[in-house]
């Protein structure tokens, strides 16, 4: 009778317990709609992009980085991209970013930005990109860019429209952040002998 109470208390905890993590792997197995793409798996928007030509392109590689788990190594570039509608009418799409292994030519990773291009206007933009190489040692790395005249995938979701339940409030706060950061634009400057030369 006297060592009833403290069991009882135990047993509550253990049914809490009980509770809480049958619900945490159940809400890790369901999918919900993806919010930055709402579930179409595309970022869509792409319009007129065929008129968008590259007419320079500039990238350093800033920092490697090894990611939370410091198992690979993320690579952070500066890439400046100049671009060129030829068109009368504005267009709207995306930029296809891809890590190269240098040696090899292997595709390592890819990221997508926005652009808007004015009609007959040539504009620089300007994007701080974090690439994930999935390899552990620090190799030689290039960067491809390629105008997409189609929807990009979407990156969070990887083009599936579905993310797992459990990383819904994560994406969801940095939608607006992964928003943001693809649409820093720079003025554009003409290159210093174009200026010389008058
Ligand atoms: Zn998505």
């Amino acid at each position: 009778m006297i060592h009833y109470r403290p069991k009882f208390r135990l047993q509550k905890k253990y049914v809490a317990f009980l509770t809480i993590v049958p619900l945490l792997t159940a809400t890790s197995i369901l999918n919900t709609g993806c919010p930055v793409c709402e579930g179409d798996g595309v970022l869509s928007g792409s319009h007129n992009m065929e008129n968008v030509r590259i007419s320079s392109l500039d990238y350093q590689l800033v920092e490697t980085v090894p990611n939370a788990c410091a198992m690979f190594l993320l690579y952070r570039y500066r890439i400046t991209i100049t671009l060129s509608n030829d068109s009368n009418k504005e267009a709207i799409g995306w930029v296809k970013l891809t890590l190269v292994d240098f040696t090899v030519g292997k595709p390592l990773d890819n990221q997508y930005a926005v652009v808007e291009v004015p009609p007959r206007k040539t504009i620089a933009v300007r994007y701080m990109v974090l690439f994930g190489s999935g390899l552990q040692e620090h190799i030689k790395t290039d960067v491809y860019v390629q105008i997409l005249t189609e929807d990009a995938p979407c990156p969070v979701c990887s083009g599936t429209g579905n993310i797992s339940l459990n990383t819904y409030p994560i994406v969801n706060a940095l939608k607006e952040s992964f928003i943001q950061e693809a649409k820093s634009e720079v003025p554009w400057q003409p290159p210093a002998w174009e200026e010389a030369m008058g």
